[in-house]
């Protein structure tokens, strides 16, 4: 297929069927950023209310570069992956303190910040200042390498690399902001994982569906072996709140607060003996239902134990902080935290 016939059929497509509403189709750097940001890994029924909310309180660059990073997260939390949020702040800080609040124009620009890899950049600079640039996220892989035929996991290298070059002679030269959002649309709401042909605007001239292969391309990834790890959470608690502790700067929900934990599934007996010295009295320990949560590289086994206090709790460990239940909602946490509070409290 030519560029020009899969760029008019694309742009045609998007004008007449695709998402024309969404609160950051705007020109606006800014929003297009915090938004491209939020898209990454969450999908945008999600992010309509958390980008609505983020905006009200940080509605510019300057506001956000001021925030703390206790604030930002009570905006991230539920979202996820929250590397992202502490990204953007820094990034926003770049540009407020050593560019004066002047966003970049240029993708190249844009990759130096932290956190901003190529199709965020380029999804930017298109949307903001019509640069002629090409995304190429997991959906635009998946819709470009069925109608071509390209049998090949997405994450091979060398596919990576042809699909910039095949991605990057199929834009236009016109309607450019119509067509990425084309890109996006399409793969996520008609050739998705489990693809709708019969909708498709391509389905005359794809080539996995001519060989009857759209659910065989993209072939699978090849396999990480994941590993499994498990902590036991202490959920400190009486009627007033409970205690959480503020994760360390490193390893995962860092900076976030969480419960509690310690390395392996432990007893009852061994729960008890950690909390000696934890000037706490305590009424009752029940073990609640343990569950899993999948990090990219391992699985993790949370092993959640419930202590019932006396109200008079004291209980200083480092970085812990006794939280009253109606605070709960303000406070950036882990999402299988946060559940787990909101099932215990419920
Ligand atoms: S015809 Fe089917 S497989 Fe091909 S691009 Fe359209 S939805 Fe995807």
């Amino acid at each position: 297929m030519l560029p020009e016939e899969f760029s008019n059929t694309l742009i045609k497509w998007q004008k007449e069927s695709g998402r024309n509403n969404l609160p950051w189709q705007v020109t606006d750097p800014y929003k297009r950023w915090v938004s491209e940001i939020m898209l990454q890994q969450t999908q945008v029924a999600t992010v309509i209310e958390y980008y609505e909310r983020f905006m009200r309180r940080f509605p510019t660059v300057q506001s956000l570069a001021q925030a703390s990073e206790d604030e930002l997260m009570q905006y991230w939390s539920g979202l996820g992956y929250y590397s992202r949020a502490r990204n953007m702040l820094r990034s926003a800080k770049i540009i407020v303190q050593d560019n004066q609040g002047v966003f970049p124009q240029k993708r190249l620009d844009w990759e130096k910040l932290p956190g901003v890899g190529r199709s965020t950049a380029a999804a930017v600079v298109a949307f903001s200042f019509g640069e002629k640039e090409t995304i190429l996220d997991g959906n635009v892989k998946r819709v470009l390498m069925r109608i071509y035929g390209i049998e090949a996991p997405s994450d091979d290298k060398e596919v990576t690399k042809h699909l910039w070059e095949l991605a990057e002679s199929l834009l236009p030269d016109h309607d450019l902001p119509r067509y990425i959002q084309g890109l996006m649309d399409l793969g996520a709401t008609v050739c998705a994982r489990k693809p709708k042909c019969d909708v498709c605007p391509f389905a005359n001239c794809c080539e996995a569906k001519r060989q009857e292969k759209q659910n065989e391309i993209p072939l699978p990834k090849k396999r990480l072996s994941r590993s499994q790890k498990e902590w036991t959470f202490l959920l400190l608690w009486n009627d007033d709140g409970c205690l959480l502790q503020k994760r360390s700067e490193q390893g995962v929900w860092r900076g976030l607060y969480s419960l509690p934990s310690v390395d392996g599934d432990l007893s009852e007996e061994e729960v008890m003996e950690t909390l000696k010295g934890w000037n706490v009295k305590i009424r009752n320990v029940q073990r609640l239902e343990s569950f899993p949560h999948d990090f990219s590289h391992f699985r993790l086994i949370l092993h959640p134990f419930a202590i019932h206090v006396s109200d008079d709790v004291t209980a200083t460990k480092a970085n812990t902080r006794w939280v009253r239940l109606k605070e709960l909602p303000d406070i950036g946490m882990p999402a299988p935290i946060r559940s787990l509070l909101e099932r215990f409290f419920a």
